[in-house]
């Protein structure tokens, strides 16, 4: 067990993928292991508490196969690990505590895979899905349904296009609930798109408490048994 184990990492790439979204790669600790869609809690520093941090959950956005870790933050201007992030550099040493978490695949059912995220809550979703393309190799097929507002707040459009080009049995759908002016894609929140699927899927889901909420009410109203729905509430 090495989850209360403090890892020391260090940051190799920070990508601000929008205004609001950032990415951060950092190098694997020797030692640290990890299941696709576990997080970890991070230190972050923070004057006004007595021992000078705070802890914050953060979900590996890597899969274990990859060589480093990743993170996908949504930055909140006011928030304590906000404002670290903000500020946080590449070669900046990054500590945590970790891995937690039973949001992961579960491999013993037949069932494809169906994953919905909302904005970061991608992050634990994306490594899963590359860990079951890439390394486990599985052909089940594999959905993404993708909820953002606007336009602009799109992300990762390359990496999910290339896991679309390489993967037959994966597929996904990117809806946004404010489109303006010209996209012509899906539009609505993801609770709206639910009815267009059928079939026996595993469903992983990974956004707000609403979002996570709205889905399971409907996929309830869908007949769907609740031990095929798994969550991470961020
Ligand atoms: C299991 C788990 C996994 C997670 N994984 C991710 C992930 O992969 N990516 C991700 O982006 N998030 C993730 N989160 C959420 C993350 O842990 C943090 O809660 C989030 O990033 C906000 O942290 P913060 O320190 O920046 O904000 P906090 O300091 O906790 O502040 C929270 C909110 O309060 C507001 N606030 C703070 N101070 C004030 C003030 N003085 N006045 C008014 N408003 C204020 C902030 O703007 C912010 O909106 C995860 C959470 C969990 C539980």
């Amino acid at each position: 067990m090495n989850n209360k184990t403090k890892w020391e990492s260090n940051i190799i790439e920070k990508t601000m993928h929008t205004k609001d979204m950032v990415v951060i790669t950092c190098s694997k600790p020797e030692g640290f292991t990890y299941k696709a869609g576990q997080f970890v809690q991070w230190d972050v520093p923070d004057k006004e508490s007595k021992n000078g941090i705070v802890k914050r959950s953060y979900s590996l956005a890597s899969s274990p196969h990859h060589e480093n870790l990743s993170f996908c933050i949504k930055i909140k201007e006011d928030g304590k690990a906000g404002k670290y992030v903000t500020r946080m550099d590449k070669g900046d040493t990054l500590v945590f505590e970790g891995p937690q978490g039973r949001f992961c695949c579960n491999e013993e059912t037949d069932e494809s895979l169906f994953f919905i995220a909302t904005g970061a809550g991608i992050a634990p979703i994306i490594g899963m899905i590359e860990d079951q393309l890439e390394n486990k190799k599985t052909d089940k097929r594999i959905h993404l349904l993708f909820g953002l507002r606007f336009e602009n707040d799109i992300f990762w459009q390359e990496k999910i296009d290339h896991l679309l080009s390489t993967y037959n049995n994966f597929s996904y759908q990117i809806t946004l609930s404010r489109p303006e002016g010209t996209w012509d894609g899906l539009k609505g929140r993801v609770t709206e798109h639910l009815h267009e699927h059928d079939g026996n899927h595993s469903f992983y889901l990974c956004g707000s408490l609403p979002m996570v909420k709205d889905v399971r009410e409907i996929l309830k109203e869908k007949g769907v048994d609740m031990k095929s729905i798994h969550f991470e509430i961020f």
